[in-house]
């Protein structure tokens, strides 16, 4: 209930603020996450990890931005869809105890006719950001009821200005989960690549925020956080 409430609200951001912008910039680093990665209780699984053992490194530094989602099932896949990855809940969970709820997170292999970003290759905090809009998503479908998840499937697939929404608060959670730089420069590379099916530039120019709303909120976000340390 929580999520779909929150996604009927459209997100209006417009000053970017002044306090040290130098901090925006601070990228994630692998070696600061060692402790914490090793000390997640992380459930993933798929035929992905058989393509790319490696990855799971990288997913698991994403995931340590979401502590909601320690134990959850996520399985990954590797196969063509539209965009470089996307996130869906298991229809099986309609049958499921809520504790047993499986999700998915499936890759484009760039073998089908949507050409997207070889996420493999990306930089590493690039693959951070992407990653947390994914986990983004699951901790979405994670909080809602089976009939709120039907609900949010069916809408998704026949309004776009539904799609427009869910896809710019996801933007927004994961901005609140601590990820805006990462965010900001996948949103930046995606946008700005020549080697990226236009269309698909075309849809992430409309559902994602904009480079200066990433920017705004995470002003918002950190002026909130610094003025609750504060205090
Ligand atoms: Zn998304």
């Amino acid at each position: 209930m929580v999520a779909q409430s929150n996604i009927k609200t459209e997100i209006i951001c417009t000053d970017v603020c002044d306090i040290d912008t130098n901090m925006f910039f601070l990228e994630p680093v692998p070696e600061v996450f060692n402790d914490t990665v090793s000390s997640l209780n992380a459930e993933l699984f798929g035929a992905y990890f058989d393509h790319f053992p490696d990855i799971k490194a990288d997913i698991l530094v994403a995931l340590s931005y979401y502590p909601e989602l320690q134990g959850v099932k996520i399985r990954f896949s590797y196969r063509s869809i539209k965009q470089t990855m996307n996130s869906r809940p298991s229809p099986f969970n309609i049958f499921r105890k809520k504790a047993n709820w499986q999700y998915s997170i499936i890759v484009n292999n760039n073998k089908g006719k949507h050409k997207a970003l070889p996420f493999e290759k990306l930089p590493f905090s690039m693959k951070v950001g992407w990653l947390g809009h994914e986990l983004a998503h699951t901790l979405q479908y994670q909080q809602m009821r089976s009939g709120e998840m039907v609900v949010f499937a069916f809408k998704y697939v026949f309004s776009k200005r539904f799609v427009r929404k869910a896809e710019r608060y996801t933007d927004l959670l994961t901005i609140e989960h601590g990820l805006a730089y990462p965010l900001y420069i996948g949103t930046d590379f995606l946008l700005n690549s020549k080697d990226i099916d236009k269309k698909y530039r075309q849809y992430a120019l409309i559902n994602s925020l904009s480079l200066n709303e990433i920017k705004c909120l995470w002003c918002k976000y950190y002026y909130e956080l610094f003025q609750y340390l504060r205090n």
